[in-house]
């Protein structure tokens, strides 16, 4: 049997130190004139086209797909600007894990995020991560990150050539939103209490497994690398 495990970028691959929260609020500034609060809107874990509605919704701005459009060219446009001045940084043991997994016969990976794939690549390409993960699937592919998990299975079918038993099937991330991915397509979880979420919080949405950083021995153990 191969396992495969599906990995959330922000907060459990790398934090980008701001710079995602900074492109927002830039963007939503230019285009729909308004000055966001990210404090007040749920954002985490939500994809990044779900969060230009939660802006528009908070502001009462009128749907409209165009606008939302170039919302999000220059989401990532901003994105790129400032993650170089950003500090951001990959976290702890993340290199050790993927690169296991890389070197295993009985591990595959791939991502399953909120990232548009253009915003995937800038915060990933700078730490040599970015080659790491063959397969994705991205904001561009549904609204709802719930929505996510199911293409993220096809595309590993797709590139693999087989599917993947579910239970050997395992989403890696920080937040609600990721357990509740894998708990949507019958895959295991593995929640890291790297992000805002505490450890309590993360319990309550019942994760397989749940560890404070990917250098637990806990988590090696679970992913049996
Ligand atoms: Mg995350």
């Amino acid at each position: 049997m191969t396992a495969l495990l599906l990995w959330d970028i922000d907060e459990t691959l790398v934090t980008t130190a701001g710079a995602g929260e900074r492109a927002i609020v830039r963007s939503a500034r230019k285009h729909w004139s308004v000055e966001v609060d990210l404090s007040l809107i749920p954002y985490a874990g939500c994809t990044d086209r779900r969060i230009g509605h939660l802006i528009r919704k908070h502001f009462g701005i009128a749907q409209d797909e165009s606008t939302l459009r170039a919302y999000l060219d220059d989401f990532v446009n901003f994105v790129s600007e400032e993650l170089p001045v950003s500090g951001s940084r990959i976290l702890p043991g993340i290199s050790e894990v993927v690169e296991a997994v890389r070197t295993s016969p009985d591990h595959q990976q791939g991502l399953l995020t909120g990232n548009l794939r253009a915003s995937a690549e800038a915060k990933l390409a700078p730490f040599g991560l970015w080659d790491y993960f063959p397969f994705g699937a991205f904001a561009e592919d549904a609204i709802e990150r719930l929505d996510l998990g199911p293409i993220a299975l096809a595309r590993a079918s797709q590139y693999y050539g087989f599917t993947f038993a579910r239970e050997e099937v395992t989403v890696i991330g920080d937040t609600p939103h990721d357990v509740a991915c894998a708990h949507a397509i019958g895959a295991q979880s593995l929640a890291v209490a790297s992000g805002r979420f505490t450890p309590e919080e993360l319990a309550g949405c019942e994760p397989t497994c749940l560890v404070s950083s990917l250098e637990e021995s806990a988590a090696l153990s679970f992913l049996s690398l």
